[in-house]
């Protein structure tokens, strides 16, 4: 990892490109307009980008459909579009310290985040899913001898692909990766506050050998390009990662359009549960302070319910606080040694510091933090933050803050903690520590999460799947599943007889 001189220098360097992509080539906003991204830990511009307009997305989308019909990707060999989409994972690596520093720069997340967790994710994003293109296959029924019937997959069409600032880069690739694989055309909105990272995309993804067209990237609001995107009668699909609030806009602008198909990863309020069984306090604890402080909280998963067993409950805080302590403290997310950054913006610090001062109004007791840092007063911090004493009907408790703030609750027993777990809108992850293989299991099978770690938390790999239950949506991410979501089937039967 370089030092920070080297990361200032490169940022002190850079020049990124901040017009849109379209059809191979950068070209402005078609009014010109541009809005300014602002970098959250010193409150100065990175760049003024192009704030795009519907007719924006007109071309974008016109530009897909082309190549689209032309099959000059859905139809290519799948070896050759392999070869491309591994070109193009080996791109982004070879361009990964550019890319991470715009990642950085735009929302804040240190910079051994976005080099040695978002980078390789992302990357491994798009090789696991190159690798599927000539594995996917149709299917023949077993029908009447008089007949032979089969199932074809093919691409959608036109994907809009709309994602969040958490992690841009690495959720752009999660959503690229399957629909490229599968032979669709895209067109990417990434999020206003991290613009920079997608539109290198989509220059790397043809220097890779991608046709122009294919691969599409349109900055600007979601107010704006995105809901221009998601109403637009020729785009077939949303693929979308974001809040709740908006993935519910997104069903009802489908509605209004053309039926696309819209699937949504939302937000969260995920539950991680340590049971007294679980005799290793200091790993269930520092597990839990990662839970929920890695990437300043600001995690779909982030596992801001911590539900304890009354009895261990006080040691645990205990451990939290002394775990948190050592492993967390704000910092310049350009120096390699910072383990949290600054939050996205100043409306998201506000928005955090608003629940921490609801908690304690409610009667939450604050262990930890609930400040801004006054030694970055100029970015947009908030100090790693503990609340005990929370009740499961509190603020707290049942919204999704998206910042660094751990609500701890005393529990008596796994069934206890399960019914607290289970009482959420929201239903992406869920952990639970303990030695009993049973109380796991038992667990595992009725508690509303689409992802669930025993003893451990943000476990897994490119084959697990990513998507929740009830109001976190219905999107599966990174698994073979991810495949289904970007494509369709066509039932052929031919007459024999
Ligand atoms: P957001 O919903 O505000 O924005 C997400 C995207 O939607 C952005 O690109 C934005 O420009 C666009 N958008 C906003 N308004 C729109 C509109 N009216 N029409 C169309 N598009 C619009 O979310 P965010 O603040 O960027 O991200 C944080 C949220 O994302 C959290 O709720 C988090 O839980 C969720 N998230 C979920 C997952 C998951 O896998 N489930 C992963 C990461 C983040």
């Amino acid at each position: 990892m370089h030092t920070l001189a080297h990361w200032r220098e490169n940022a002190a360097l850079l020049k990124p490109e901040t017009r849109h992509f379209i059809d191979g080539a950068y070209v402005p906003a078609s009014d010109e307009r541009t809005f300014s991204s602002i970098n959250p830990a010193t409150g100065r511009p990175v760049a003024e980008i192009a704030r795009g307009t519907a007719r924006d997305i007109d071309t974008a989308v016109a530009a897909a459909r082309r190549s689209f019909r032309k099959g000059v990707w859905s139809r290519m060999a799948p070896r050759a579009r392999m070869r491309i989409m591994q070109a193009f994972a080996d791109l982004i690596e070879a361009n990964g310290e550019k890319l991470a520093l715009l990642d950085t720069l735009e929302m804040g997340k240190p910079i051994s985040s976005s080099l040695g967790v978002d980078l390789p994710a992302s990357v491994n994003a798009i090789r696991f899913f190159a690798e599927t293109i000539d594995k996917i296959e149709g299917v023949v029924t077993n029908t009447d001898v008089s007949a032979l019937h089969y199932i074809l997959r093919q691409p959608l069409g036109v994907v809009g692909l709309i994602v969040p600032w958490n992690y841009p880069l690495m959720m752009a690739c999660w959503k690229l990766g399957p629909a490229l694989a599968t032979g669709n055309s895209i067109v990417l909105k990434p999020a206003e506050q991290s613009s920079l990272s997608a539109l290198m995309l989509g220059e790397l993804f043809v220097q890779a050998g991608g046709p122009p067209g294919v691969l599409n990237v349109v900055t600007g609001l979601g107010e704006e390009v995105g809901k221009a995107l998601a109403l637009h009668m020729d785009v077939d699909k949303i693929g979308f990662t974001g809040s709740t609030e908006i993935g519910k806009l997104l069903l009802i602008y489908a509605g209004q359009s053309n039926m696309k198909r819209v699937t949504t990863e939302c937000g969260g309020k995920s539950p991680q549960i340590i049971l007294s069984d679980y005799d290793d306090l200091d790993t269930a604890a520092a597990y839990a302070v990662d839970g929920i402080y890695s990437n300043q909280g600001e995690v779909c998963s982030a596992g801001s319910r911590i539900l304890v067993d009354r009895k261990i409950h006080d040691a645990f805080v205990e451990r939290f606080i002394a775990t948190a302590g050592k492993r967390y403290a704000v910092g310049d997310p350009l120096d390699p040694s910072t383990t949290m950054g600054p939050l996205v913006d100043k409306r998201q610090q506000e928005r955090v510091l608003g629940y921490v001062d609801g908690a304690v109004k409610e009667g939450a007791k604050l262990e930890l933090g609930g400040r801004r840092s006054e030694t970055f007063a100029e970015g947009a911090y908030v100090e790693p933050t503990l609340f005990s004493k929370v009740m499961p009907g509190m603020q707290i408790a049942r919204e999704e803050v998206f910042g660094p703030v751990a609500a701890i609750m005393p529990v008596d027993g796994a069934d206890h903690a399960l019914s607290i777990a289970n009482d959420s809108i929201y239903g992406l992850a869920a952990s639970i520590w303990t030695k009993d293989l049973a109380t796991a299991h038992r667990f595992a099978r009725d508690v509303e999460a689409g992802v669930v770690w025993v003893n451990c938390y943000e476990h897994g790999d490119m084959t697990s799947i990513w998507g929740g239950f009830k109001q976190t949506g219905n999107g599966r991410d990174k698994c073979l599943e991810a495949l289904t979501q970007f494509s369709q089937t066509k039932s052929v039967w031919l007459n024999l007889g």
